[in-house]
């Protein structure tokens, strides 16, 4: 669905900190609550409205619910498999026979949901947390404690998670020009608030925000105890607005070009003077690196520059802060409500703060992925399902193939790597080939604090063991138990995790139709992201390359603009359209993606009477959803996918389609043949 996702291991950050990530929506949009569906779904043509005509049972009979701006096909689906593993991992506490991961993980829910405990611990955990904070004498002790404060919390390329709280976080992937060896990778962080435009940005809803952060800084600091909070508050706040400043902005750092820096000591030296690098990475445990991927250079560049003649006072402060604000999930109750305060509501506007199992859940999903992957798999994955869909995926990449060789735009040479790229794409499906461990790793049932800690530094640990490795391309970066789905450009793999692989997305009982239209356009919609204006620039072997000619780009874009301009005519409200540029690469994924899983279904599926028509609803169906009005018009403006009844309306660049429904010159979805996009 998405090459953009948020890693589970950042859950607790979305679910705790709304601050990060969870600004767009699971999934584009939908109907919006007020529209009288009901009346509207009687009478509806497909070829008028396409999305209601298919989806008209679903919005009649379902409500958002309280707590939520949206509801969807994957929303719901994420919330019944939560409530699954839950089950399961209660009934693994309750056993005494658990034994190893397994008990790793129950131990871990049951600390994590273990309130009473964490009340009586109060303060207790922090505390020695906090001396070695207090302990900083001068800027080499304050080196050290920015050093060992990086985590490998960030991930640019596959989930695209930029945010830390910490000064930079460390991702750990293959180089983008040497796939022989795996990189370390430094992006810019430190910030309390989800962007450096909510620093910068001079609008008053923001300065708004700015006041609300500075004093959310101070009640952290005074629930633990510290004096003078108001004061150090705004030394906190004065130096993050400095760290801001040297961020680069959102769209910059999705911006592959500008990202691809190597660094050595040397350059480090040069190019960001002030901080004795040597010191930071050793305390960092990156000694003996020859060089890093500097994602964010201007960064780098600024913060050595504010540590050069660093308030040391300030720093400690700030560390504090940042150390106190990170674990409030795991802290005495009053914590986690000034948290949510701030990052749910303010930052947010969340009305209501989750409920503490779900929390625990993800807590647990992020600190141990794997060993619940591996206990919800085993219950609800049947070995079946695993090979049906690979065929399936088989399928669909042969019809893809077939779709590349009939390019007519395409040069020879282009194709030939195209076909080169599709061939070698490894495909995971269900779960990982090989599972993480967690050997090592102590997991207390009465400690949440220490827990998250260790978990921390054991994933840290595991991170920086795969730089003495090689890159494996069939490493998975979703946990099996994710409803989500995800193309990894360095490693030209694709991941569908077992989540994903139930109704309505995959039904092992439903007709084929039903599943090429559902579970198959996804398949193809993440093939189709290896070749589009992102996925284009690795090679087959995931190298950072550019390998189309560019009368091959140039056809390509013409064809792309007709995309453009066929969403942005779209209009959920009347002072505001879909941006058809903004949502491209997903538009084009969605028509690749469905073009390829009905080739691919009329190739080798049974298609009986009515097929063309099951494969169409199954497809529409999918992006059941509805939306309340801010949170549509949030999507709009910010999330990459186009709200979800557009993305049904891609049909109409099908030919099958018109046939299937008897759709009608005159009709509002009615595209002329000559008017239908076809890319690939
Ligand atoms: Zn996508």
């Amino acid at each position: 669905m998405t090459t953009r996702w948020t890693p589970l291991n950042t859950a607790l950050a979305i679910a705790l900190c709304g601050a990060t990530l969870a600004f767009a929506p699971a999934h584009g949009a939908g109907q919006t609550a007020a529209a009288p569906v009901a009346d509207k779904a009687a009478t509806v043509l497909p070829g008028d409205d396409f999305f209601t005509f298919a989806n008209s049972a679903w919005l009649n009979k379902t409500d958002i619910p309280a707590d939520r701006g949206s509801w969807s096909a994957m929303g719901s689906l994420a919330e019944e498999t939560n409530a699954r593993i839950v089950k399961l991992i209660e009934d693994l506490a309750q056993d005494k026979n658990t034994k190893g991961e397994a008990r790793m993980v129950a131990n871990y829910y049951s600390a994590f949901m273990n309130q009473k405990a964490i009340e009586s611990n109060g303060t207790g955990p922090l505390k020695p947390l906090l001396a070695n904070i207090d302990a900083i004498k001068d800027k080499a002790g304050l080196t050290r404690a920015l050093g060992e404060s990086v985590r490998a919390n960030v991930d640019p390329l596959n989930n695209t998670n930029f945010y830390t709280e910490n000064l930079f976080g460390l991702w750990v992937a293959q180089g983008l020009s040497d796939s022989t060896r795996n990189q370390a990778y430094l992006l810019q962080g430190g910030l309390g608030m989800p962007d450096r435009a909510y620093f910068l940005d001079a609008s008053a809803r923001m300065a708004e925000l700015r006041t609300a952060y500075q004093a959310h800084i101070a009640a952290m600091l005074k629930l633990a105890g510290f004096s003078e909070p108001e004061a150090r508050a705004a030394r906190v706040f004065a130096l993050e607005m400095a760290i801001a400043k040297t961020h680069a902005p959102r769209d910059e750092s999705n911006d592959i070009q500008k990202s691809n820096n190597t660094w050595t000591l040397a350059d480090f030296a040069a190019k960001a003077p002030g901080v004795d690098w040597k010191a930071f990475f050793a305390a960092a445990k990156l000694q003996g690196q020859a060089s890093f991927g500097v994602w964010h250079p201007g960064a780098m560049t600024g913060a050595a520059a504010l540590l050069a003649d660093a308030d040391v006072r300030a720093w400690k402060d700030y560390l504090a802060f940042h150390l106190i604000n990170h674990h409030a999930a795991t802290l005495p109750k009053a914590f986690a409500d000034q948290h949510f305060a701030f990052n749910g509501k303010t930052l947010s506007g969340a009305p209501q703060q989750s409920l503490r199992w779900k929390l625990a859940l993800a807590a647990t999903n992020g600190a141990l992925d794997d060993a619940v992957g591996k206990i919800y798999v085993a219950r609800y994955f049947p070995a079946a399902n695993k090979v049906q869909l690979q065929k399936m995926v088989a399928n669909i990449v042969a019809a893809f193939d077939r779709r590349i060789d009939k390019l007519d735009w395409m040069a020879p040479a282009t194709r030939a790597q195209a076909k080169e790229k599709l061939r070698t794409l490894y495909v995971g499906v269900g779960y990982p080939d090989h599972w993480k461990t967690y050997t090592g790793l102590t997991v207390s049932p009465v400690d949440a604090f220490g827990n998250a800690v260790r978990a921390e530094e054991f994933h840290y640990a595991n991170e920086i063991a795969l730089l003495h490795s090689k890159p494996n391309r069939t490493d998975w970066t979703m946990p099996p138990q994710l409803v989500n789905a995800v193309n990894l450009p360095l490693q030209n793999a694709l991941n569908f995790p077992a989540a994903i692989l139930q109704p309505p997305f995959f039904d092992p009982n439903a007709s084929d139709a039903a599943n090429y239209g559902a579970i198959g356009a996804i398949i193809g919609h993440e093939i189709s992201h290896s070749f589009d204006d992102q996925g284009a620039q690795f090679d087959a072997e995931g190298h950072l390359r550019d390998w189309w000619t560019k009368s091959d780009l140039a056809h390509f874009q013409a064809a792309s603009s007709k995309l453009v301009a066929q969403y942005s005519a779209y209009q959920p409200f009347a002072d505001l359209a879909v941006n058809g540029q903004l949502t491209l690469s997903e538009n084009l994924a969605d028509l690749a993606g469905l073009a390829a899983s009905y080739d691919a279904f009329k190739a080798t599926a049974t298609a009986g009477e009515g097929a063309d028509r099951d494969f169409f609803l199954g497809f529409a169906q999918a992006w059941r959803s509805k939306f309340r009005e801010p949170s549509l018009r949030r999507g709009v403006l910010t999330d990459g996918h186009a709200p979800a009844m557009y993305r049904a309306a891609t049909v109409r660049n099908l030919d099958a389609w018109y046939t299937a429904f008897d759709v009608q010159p005159g009709q509002a979805l009615y595209l002329a043949p000559e008017q239908r996009v076809r890319v690939w």
